[in-house]
């Protein structure tokens, strides 16, 4: 039985060149190209629930058959390998045709719950998108990958997933440091899923090169097929041209609720390029990502952008918008309606504005945000309080879920301790103000009348205990390269259920270790990937 579908080949028009030689292709929204065999692959760890919800068992997932397919050595009937053509802004600047440069798309997969899920291999080799790289990816990754797309699906934070991890059994040199000391790493291949792969710049690129045609095809693609809604009858009597621009505004809501979910559980992209943006508003793309450990939403993790810090924490709604913006430009080709594009950046940043509210009441254990019980203020206060003070975020809304309302538990400065990375620089002036924010709090949560251990449950659900933060990412990467795959494993468990305390993982809890704090890998990462 044929158990794939490939509508984005079948359905949209293939560049008429075949093979992976580097190419400008026009008019085309896909290259058919074959992956470049690996030499020895060895399956390291698979999504047991992803893989089952593929309809693959566990012996299949442990098989050397596998190995084959997920490293690109063998195909499945049915699939119908290719690359797509995209474009971008990277940095702020128009870089023309990107591409899946080391991405080879398989096809799509009808899952057990009757939808159909799209899987690609990154690092499968050169695509007619390489631009003279080498279409490899490197172990250490291809672990921050795996490791973070499944992380963030488990924390309920939209996201791209990882079915598999496939060593290659082949070198792949790399300049980690871009410090002139390229060496040979161990090669890795990942098998990405996610209903579609679609991003910003597919649209890009088409209204760049002028094919409106194109454009206007490919936006029916995707409407008809991940936004259905958008073609009921109740929107019978719209022209195309105002179904494009529902299509934007709803593009707007999902990037706005994606970023509100980046923030919640303190995930820093570090790459937000035109090219790395999912119009389903799923996170896409983790190369020099991090996690906020001390509250800073000034932090990048990308050295690329230590300079400007373009892509850092606190800025990632505004960059979200800017992106939004570039996706707007490209639309407006077609729709020739700029104040209705206009209208929805304007309606999102609303939105944007009123979600990011009500997520960060709800990490406080407040039932809504409420403006007149004088809530801005309680979240600016705690905003600067969190970077003063240098909190580190997620063990700081963790223990805030033992206050004690009746006021018979610890005060707030004793409470949040082991959140600080500098408790010998509290002075009486900061246990002043700490003490003050916590009297506002106790008497902002009196106003709910929710008892403590509901509320408790309440903020547990939404505070994560278990983040991938960067050094751990680092620690099991060093082991992988030693051979031992093992702390590898036991990190992919405990992500698993990271709201969920889980006694003997505690190391997993802990905060940033001063050793990790500007080691690269643990505090910075490269772009080299
Ligand atoms: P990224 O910065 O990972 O979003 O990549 C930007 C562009 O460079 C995309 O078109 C990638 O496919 C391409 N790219 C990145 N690394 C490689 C590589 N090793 N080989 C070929 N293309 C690459
Ligand atoms: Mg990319």
């Amino acid at each position: 039985m044929n158990i794939f579908e490939n509508r984005f080949v079948d359905l949209l028009p293939a560049d008429i060149s075949t093979g992976n030689k580097n190419r400008q292709v026009h008019n085309a929204l896909h290259s058919a190209v074959l992956p470049s065999p690996v030499s020895a692959p060895i399956t390291l760890i698979w999504s047991p629930d992803l893989a089952d919800g593929c309809g693959f068992n566990a012996s299949f997932c442990s098989s050397p058959e596998f190995a084959e397919v997920f490293s690109g050595n063998k195909q499945i009937p049915g699939m119908r390998p290719y690359a797509s053509r995209y474009g971008g802004h990277q940095f702020g600047h128009w870089a023309g045709q990107l591409g899946d440069g080391r991405v080879i798309n398989l096809g799509e997969i009808r899952c057990q719950d009757g939808g159909l899920l799209a899987l690609q291999l990154k690092g499968a080799g050169p695509t007619p998108y390489s631009r003279g790289a080498d279409g490899r990816a490197v172990l250490r990754s291809s672990i921050r990958e795996f490791l973070c797309s499944e992380a963030m699906h488990h924390l309920g934070v939209p996201t791209t997933r990882a079915l598999s991890l496939v060593l290659s059994g082949d070198a792949v040199v790399r300049d980690m440091f871009y410090d002139g000391n390229p060496e040979k790493e161990p090669g890795a291949i990942v098998c990405r899923v996610a209903p579609s792969f679609l991003r910003f710049g597919h649209f890009q690129l088409c209204a760049a090169r002028g094919e409106a045609d194109l454009l206007r095809q490919l936006l029916d693609f995707t409407i008809s097929n991940y936004f259905p809604h958008l073609m009921a009858e109740r929107f019978a009597d719209c022209s195309r041209e105002e179904i494009y621009s529902r299509w934007f505004d709803e593009v707007c809501r999902l990037t706005a609720d994606m970023v509100v979910q980046w923030f919640r559980v303190g995930f820093v992209h570090g790459v937000m390029n035109t090219d790395n943006m999912s119009v389903l508003g799923l996170t896409i793309d983790y190369g020099p990502y991090g996690w906020v450990d001390n509250f800073d939403p000034d932090w990048t993790p990308n050295t690329t952008d230590a300079e400007s810090r373009r892509y850092g924490y606190g800025r990632q709604a505004d960059i979200a918008q800017w992106n939004l913006w570039q996706l707007a430009n490209a639309i407006l080709v077609v729709t020739k309606d700029a104040a209705a594009l206009e209208k929805s950046l304007k309606d999102c940043s609303d939105y944007y504005g009123t979600q990011r509210r009500e997520m960060l009441s709800a990490k406080l254990g407040l039932r809504n945000f409420e403006a007149e019980a004088g809530d801005e203020i309680l979240l600016d206060d705690l905003n600067e309080l969190l970077q003063a003070q240098e909190i580190d975020m997620t063990l700081f809304y963790r223990v805030l879920a033992d206050f004690n309302l009746a006021g018979s538990g610890p005060q707030l400065p004793q409470l949040i301790e082991p959140a600080l990375y500098h408790p010998e620089r509290v002075d009486t002036e900061t246990v002043a103000r700490l003490n003050h924010w916590g009297e506002r709090y106790s008497e902002r949560l009196r106003v709910d009348r929710v008892q403590n251990e509901a509320r408790k449950a309440q903020m547990n659900a939404v505070n994560p205990l278990y983040v991938l933060r960067n050094y751990l990412a680092q620690e099991s990467i060093d082991k992988a390269y030693e051979g031992d795959y093992g702390l590898l494993h036991e990190l992919y468990e405990v992500l698993r259920r990271p709201y969920t305390e889980q006694p003997g993982f505690s190391r997993y809890a802990a905060k940033r270790p001063e050793w990790a704090r500007n080691k690269p890998g643990s505090s910075s990462l490269s772009c080299s990937s």
